[in-house]
């Protein structure tokens, strides 16, 4: 069969493309090597509870990301944060500090000293400098202050990516941040200077899931979207790229395109039968680190939590010594996720900073939950309902590496006309910009 398009995985990234292929009519064909669409979005129903145990929002930035959603048919679905939620908490010495997105908050907050508070300011007058590949941590605490770094960008690197800041690089996790200091000398500066974004909390009524399932929804007609596949070669001839796989009843297919586009994370490469040159070429990509996860939902009584949970939820710096990494509170975010009088907790376990206890027993990773929903929460009562979903691979690591693995990827793509890789490995890891990138694409390919 001949196609427009061959897409392998059916995550946000290669739905996102399909979704817009098919829109303007291309003939595409989609390749998913499990039983369900969606990768990291995972949602669970469980009577009146719905739970994320993947993804838990993703975040907008302005009416371009609003209308790409609006194109996969949400709109009664679509729901926004609500506002109560804006606030986030920082666990430090024992105690949660609250923090918004207006600036004042930090300036009220006991987080930092009032020295700390001065240093961090101090970036305001601190002249450009140019340090070539640094770490989160160095760029933070060379502009900030090490408080800053420790206290307030640590616990962020640890919610986005479960990642080092001493091991992930400035440029390829916060390239808007980083470039300011370039353009505008002071980073502060650059942020009160630049273009105000409507930056807004996303979730679905009935969980992300129902984005996966809208975007995947016209790519089930005449089987475009084919789940439990395993592709068994992918070979060029001349412009043209063929692909075969075997389906769940170990028939064999085939099929051809001028373009495929390769977005199943980059740990599943190396058993893609690609041709030799093109493997070869990706080899370093095996070296780039993915840590473990473990997320722990939880139920509880309303009246079995004394805190108000009146905010998004909370993370832990690495010096606080905890073994959570953060804990979420998805039923003060959006409303109807729990039967009434309940409330829902989401705790993340592992990353870089403990991949070990990613590993641990279901029984370890309970006690550990515990001792943090007490220590820091006052619950002293057992949940309702508990969740356990393990993320062996969960967020890629962008380190020092990752700007020469990125070049890579586009000598590659290249050297092989029709090859496209797109994906949380590569240009930012967060869903809406995985879901506008693949967008970006379709769009850009359909020309
Ligand atoms: C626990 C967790 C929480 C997260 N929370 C958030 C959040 O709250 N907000 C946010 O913005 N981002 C969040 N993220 C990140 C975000 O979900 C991911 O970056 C995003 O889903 C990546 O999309 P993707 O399509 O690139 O990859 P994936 O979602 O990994 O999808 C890849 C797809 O490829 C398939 N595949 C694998 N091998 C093959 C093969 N050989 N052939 C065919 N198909 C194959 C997989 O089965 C999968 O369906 C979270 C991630 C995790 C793991």
């Amino acid at each position: 069969m001949q196609f427009d398009a061959i897409i392998l995985g059916a995550g946000p990234a290669g739905l996102s493309i399909a979704h817009e292929l098919q829109r303007v009519g291309a003939k595409v064909k989609v390749l998913e090597s499990t039983d369900r669409a969606g990768g990291s979005i995972r949602t669970i129903r469980d009577g009146e509870w719905i739970i994320e145990t993947g993804a838990n929002t993703l975040q907008t930035e302005g009416d371009a990301d609003l209308e790409i959603l609006k194109g996969y048919g949400l709109k009664n679905a679509k729901q926004f944060a609500r506002t109560a939620s804006a606030k986030r908490f920082i666990l430090s010495r024992g105690k949660l500090h609250t923090l918004t997105a207006h600036p004042a908050s930090l300036l009220k907050s006991n987080l930092l000293s009032f020295t700390e508070k001065l240093r961090l300011a101090s970036e305001l007058f601190r002249s450009r400098e140019n340090f070539p590949n640094e770490s989160i941590q160095a760029f933070m605490t060379r502009r900030f202050g090490k408080a800053a770094a420790n206290l307030l960008m640590d616990p962020v690197v640890s919610g986005i990516y479960a990642g080092d800041p001493k091991e992930l690089n400035m440029e390829s996790c916060f390239p808007a941040i980083h470039s300011l200091e370039k353009s505008h000398r002071s980073v502060l500066l650059g942020l009160m200077q630049r273009p105000k974004v409507d930056r807004r909390i996303v979730g679905f009524k009935n969980g992300m899931q129902q984005l996966a399932d809208a975007m995947a929804k016209p790519l089930i007609v005449g089987g475009v979207l084919e789940k439990n596949t395993r592709v068994t070669e992918i070979k060029k001839e001349g412009d043209t790229w063929t692909v075969s796989w075997v389906d769940q009843t170990q028939s064999q297919h085939t099929a051809s395109a001028p373009r495929i586009i390769i977005t199943l994370p980059h740990w599943h490469w190396a058993r893609l039968p690609l041709p030799k040159s093109i493997k070869q070429s990706l080899q370093p990509w095996e070296q780039s680190q993915v840590p473990s996860v473990t997320v722990v939902a939880r139920g509880y009584k309303r009246s079995d939590v004394p805190h108000p949970l009146d905010g998004f939820g909370y993370l832990v710096p690495n010096n606080e010594n905890r073994e959570v990494l953060g804990c979420l509170f998805p039923s003060s975010v959006f409303s109807e996720r729990t039967p009434k009088d309940h409330v829902l907790l989401c705790c993340f376990i592992g990353g870089s900073r403990h991949p070990d206890l990613a590993a641990q027993s279901d029984e370890q990773i309970r006690a550990s939950v515990n001792r943090e929903l007490s220590e820091t929460l006052g619950i002293k009562h057992a949940p309702v309902k508990e969740w356990i979903q393990r993320w062996p691979q969960a967020i890629p690591q962008y380190d020092e590496k990752q700007s020469a693995r990125e070049k890579l990827l586009e000598q590659v793509e290249g050297e092989h006309a029709g090859l496209h890789f797109l994906g949380a490995f590569r240009h930012g890891v967060s869903l809406m910009s995985v879901i506008r990138r693949g967008h970006t694409l379709a769009q850009w390919l359909s020309r």
